[in-house]
């Protein structure tokens, strides 16, 4: 039953890696599924804003209209015992729990206290459970941050940068500005007595903007660290300005001139994960996030109903391209390890097309996202739709080390 469910909901079948990826072969060749050790909770489903690019409300799939608007008790306990049983049974020393929606922060402070509370007590010895959580920060007030620094929450901030990129594409339903009321939230986050909870802040790229002075107006807030994210799409629903002929590079460009800024500062501003990352795997190391290298992904969603699900960045691609069948009221995290879509995001460069296989700079670009490589009936074996991209921001990157690197050699030499 619980694949019928998942084929009913894709549009073309089979399509990579749904019936394709034969996970028993892979086990006869030696390969073992890396346990799950971020859980990715929709404690709420439905959001104060709605973002022009949000994946949730604006792109292919609609499945948070049958979802119910906040995780139930019910729910956080079924998960906390799921996820503790999973920690236990792998030996975890530690579990990240991220609280995401929708906007989580509308599930209020009750209910995010008893769920800290809830896979605190469940955790089993030896696993420490880390908790961090992704908000608009509009209802960031003194209650919710005094929660958050009582039980070490990390909190992340998604905002789009200067006044006007902000508000024109964060908005509220009635189409409203938002800026003042995130900006409220964030000063209150990052004044002297709430700023041990500063996480961070999560950008979307936006070409119309300026790198530099998106940067600059995020750098304002003394953020530990910054995450710039490609807006979501595929072969299929092309991101914005992204056009057909792959000579234009609108996201190198501007990902560029952001690095050249970052890069060149006198001293260290703030971590900007996206080239942390791809230069760690420039130098040989691996990558922590699965938006660039090969490593396996480790991330697990868990929906307000209590569906296990896939990263929901798939949702971009069509409606049902994150489910698993599975339910934390049914199913232990172990059953999702062989759904066919967390298989391949697990075994590297095995997932790759032939283009990324032949690719020069495949192990450090890793195929790109893989949300991003969805095409009707191929599914996702294929190179990211960002590859252009991709390709010569890695190769500008990498040119910018080469460089340094050789300089620091005649110095020493
Ligand atoms: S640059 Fe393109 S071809 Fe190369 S690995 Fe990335 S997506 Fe694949």
């Amino acid at each position: 039953m619980r694949s019928l469910h998942i084929e009913e909901q894709r549009p073309y079948r089979p399509e990579w890696p749904h019936g394709v990826l034969p996970d028993a072969e892979l086990r006869r060749t030696g390969w073992r599924p890396e346990p799950f050790r971020q859980f990715v909770l929709k404690v709420h489903s439905r959001c104060n804003l709605s973002c022009t690019y949000c994946y949730v409300y604006h792109q292919a799939d609609q499945g948070w209209r049958a979802q119910p608007a906040a995780m139930s008790r019910r729910t956080v306990a079924a998960t906390a015992a799921r996820v503790a049983d999973h920690a236990r049974r792998h030996g975890l020393s530690e579990v990240q729990v991220v609280l995401h929606g929708g906007e989580p922060l509308l599930a209020g402070a009750d209910l995010l206290d008893h769920l800290v509370t809830v896979f605190q007590c469940a955790a089993p010895t030896g696993t420490h459970v880390s908790f961090s959580l992704q908000t608009n920060a509009v209802l960031l007030d003194e209650r919710m941050l005094d929660l958050c620094l009582g039980h070490g929450i990390r909190v992340g901030v998604s905002v789009d940068g200067g006044v006007e990129h902000h508000n024109r594409r964060r908005v509220r339903r009635n189409g409203t500005e938002s800026l003042a009321d995130t900006q409220g939230g964030l000063a209150r986050l990052t004044s002297e007595r709430f700023s041990a909870a500063f996480g961070g802040l999560l950008c979307v790229i936006d070409l119309e903007s300026d790198p530099v002075e998106v940067y600059e107006s995020l750098l304002a807030w003394r953020p530990p660290a910054v995450d710039f994210l490609l807006p979501h799409g595929n072969w299929l629903a092309r991101p914005p300005g992204r056009v057909a002929d792959e000579r234009d590079t609108p996201y190198a460009d501007w990902l560029a001139a952001l690095f050249d800024r970052w890069y060149s500062a006198p001293e260290h501003e703030t971590d900007l994960r996206l080239f942390d990352e791809i230069i760690a795997l420039l130098l040989g190391g691996r990558s922590r996030v699965e938006t660039v290298g090969l490593t396996p992904s480790t991330v697990v969603v868990v929906e307000t109903d209590g569906s296990i699900e896939q990263v929901d960045a798939l949702k971009s691609a069509y409606h049902g391209a994150a489910s698993t069948g599975l339910h934390v009221n049914r199913d232990d995290f172990d059953a999702a390890l062989h759904h066919p879509g967390i298989v391949a995001r697990q075994i590297g460069a095995a997932a790759l097309g032939e283009e990324c296989a032949r690719c020069p700079v495949h192990q450090v670009c890793g195929g790109g996202y893989y949300p991003h490589r969805y095409r009707p009936g191929t599914g996702f074996r294929n190179r990211s739709v960002y590859c252009p991209d991709l390709f010569d921001l890695i190769m500008h990157i990498g040119n910018r080390i080469r460089a340094d690197l050789d300089r620091a050699r005649h110095r020493t030499g």
